[in-house]
């Protein structure tokens, strides 16, 4: 791949892709963020945690996140040109993804409100009786500044990895529509949003995952007055461009989404979209480093030449740009896959297992690309690399989180493992990328998962991690095959 299409994500959409849907949308949008974006994306990363106002001035609680007017500039362009919209106007996910591709090259954490938007409004659609879509549906939809945002908040102070034992919200049903939701949310990213989805547990409902439910929650409720209160937001280190805060359920209005015995696959759905939206991200996070490492690397000169043109560096570089095209193939696998899926509800085919198999392996390699690729381009900028004044030591923060945030590795790893135990995923996924693998490869690495599979469940669970990696490295790489054989068809 030219070096050149490494500076704009929709050039390297096109180059990966071929023919890319929206790229006059795409184009456009990355001249917006040029133009004004970046600008803007870059001061409100630098200003950090916007102030939460909790009482207005005859103290009523507001719970008001004071964004400057640029921020909100910022965010609405993205929902203006159809990152959530086009989804529902066309049926299919891509605009989404393709939309959230170049926002996360230009701000990782951006991505983020637009992914809880479209992650409410799915399974508001999908779930919600006809009268709860009429009320709240549209909104989520607008196409101006008076567009509705979603959140999903499923996480509280005992833990996010364990959401079965972590969750102690309680529902309490007030009437065949109404729930009552009392407790607390510890990690609940856009705070603020007009609506979210979140996990509780209905009144004498079993313990563990399978008694949990999915909760449609407005900000207000219909005389105006506050549904949920904002304790306070979170100073973190990165994703600045979305509040993260704790939230308080007080007797909540909330309706419940789909069947209540459904609610851990509800959730579950809820944490696809997002997690592929994760990897997506981590791809373009990746680009944006690799790009700031070529531009540096152009100029800065030693030992008499720009240090690209130094042999060792230059092969870093190139090696970088393969794995780009790795970790892309396998995010992209995981996007196509789920807009095949994404409509389905319990019981689910098989080609949804297979997806949930590549969306734990693009979420988890995914993300670790991310962070060795922001580590690698902080190096190839030297001391200027570790300054805060410039924009690259702000990807490693940014990746950091992507690690972290709709899971952590060790989820990816165990519910992968789990379904390869369960479903057969693994077999699934060897079939898939079959046509495309290299035979001796593939033969290595259903023998490695098959071998380990066959161990007692400690060991298996101990020594995951190396196994996973290979197998992802492995799917990505028969995948990357799969895209070049289609580009030169
Ligand atoms: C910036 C930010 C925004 C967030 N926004 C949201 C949001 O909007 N909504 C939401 O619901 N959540 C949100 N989260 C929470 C996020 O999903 C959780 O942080 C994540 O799921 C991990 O949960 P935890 O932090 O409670 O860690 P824990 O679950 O307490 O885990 C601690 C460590 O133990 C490991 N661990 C746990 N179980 C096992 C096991 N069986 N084997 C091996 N290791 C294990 C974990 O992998 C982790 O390394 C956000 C987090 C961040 C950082």
């Amino acid at each position: 791949m030219d070096l050149e299409t490494l500076r704009s994500p929709t050039a390297f959409l096109r180059a990966t892709l071929g023919d890319v849907p929206y790229e006059d949308v795409l184009r456009d949008y990355e001249a917006w963020w040029r133009e004004e974006g970046l600008a803007i994306s870059e001061a409100v990363d630098k200003l950090s945690t916007p102030p939460l106002r909790l009482f207005d001035r005859w103290g009523n609680r507001v719970d008001e996140i004071l964004y400057p007017p640029d921020y909100r500039r910022m965010l609405h362009e993205g929902y203006k040109r159809g990152v959530v919209w086009r989804v529902f106007q066309d049926g299919s996910l891509l605009p989404f993804y393709l939309l959230g591709y170049v926002t996360a090259f230009f701000d990782a954490g951006l991505y983020c409100p637009y992914t809880v938007s479209l992650a409410t409004a799915v399974p508001l659609e999908k779930y919600g009786s006809e009268a709860l879509k009429a009320r709240f549906l549209p909104p989520l939809l607008r196409r101006d500044e008076g567009v509705w945002q979603g959140a999903t908040w499923m996480t509280e102070a005992k833990g996010g990895s364990d959401l079965g034992s972590g969750v102690e919200t309680v529902a309490v049903p007030l009437d065949a529509e109404r729930w009552a939701l009392e407790g607390e949310k510890y990690f609940a990213s856009n705070a603020g949003a007009e609506l979210a989805v979140v996990a509780a547990r209905p009144e004498g409902a079993p313990p563990g995952v399978r008694g949990l439910a999915l909760f449609l929650l407005p900000r207000h409720r219909e005389d105006g007055s506050l549904n949920y209160f904002i304790r306070r937001l979170k100073d973190k280190i990165a994703t600045r461009a979305v509040p993260t805060g704790e939230v308080e359920l007080r007797e909540s209005e909330a309706f419940l989404l789909g069947k209540l015995e459904h609610g851990i696959y509800l959730i579950l759905e809820v944490l696809n979209i997002s997690r592929v939206a994760n990897g997506v991200g981590s791809v373009a996070l990746m680009q944006r480093c690799l790009a700031e490492a070529l531009e540096f690397a152009e100029k800065r000169v030693a030992f008499g030449k720009p240090i690209l043109e130094h042999p060792l560096l230059r092969r870093q570089l190139e090696a970088r740009v393969e794995e780009l095209q790795r970790a892309f193939a396998l995010a992209w696998e995981a996007v196509r896959l789920l807009n095949d899926v994404w409509r389905e509800t319990p019981r689910y085919s098989e080609r949804y297992h297979l997806f949930r198999l590549v969306a734990h392996l693009a979420k988890y390699w995914t993300a670790e690309r991310a962070i060795q690729a922001a580590k690698w381009a902080m190096e190839a900028h030297g001391g200027a690399g570790a300054l805060h004044e410039y924009p690259v030591e702000r990807w490693l923060r940014e990746a950091m989180i992507l690690s972290i945030w709709e899971g952590t590795p060790h989820r990816q790893m165990l519910d992968g493992l789990e379904a390869m135990e369960r479903k057969r995923a693994h077999e699934l996924l060897f079939e898939h990328v079959e046509p495309h693998a290299d035979p001796e490869a593939l033969k290595a690495v259903q023998a490695r998962v098959e071998a380990h599979l066959r161990l007692d469940p400690q060991e298996r669970e101990a020594h995951i991690e190396k196994v996973f990696d290979e197998l992802a490295r492995f799917a990505a790489e028969a995948l990357r095959a799969k895209r070049a054989q289609t580009q030169q068809a």
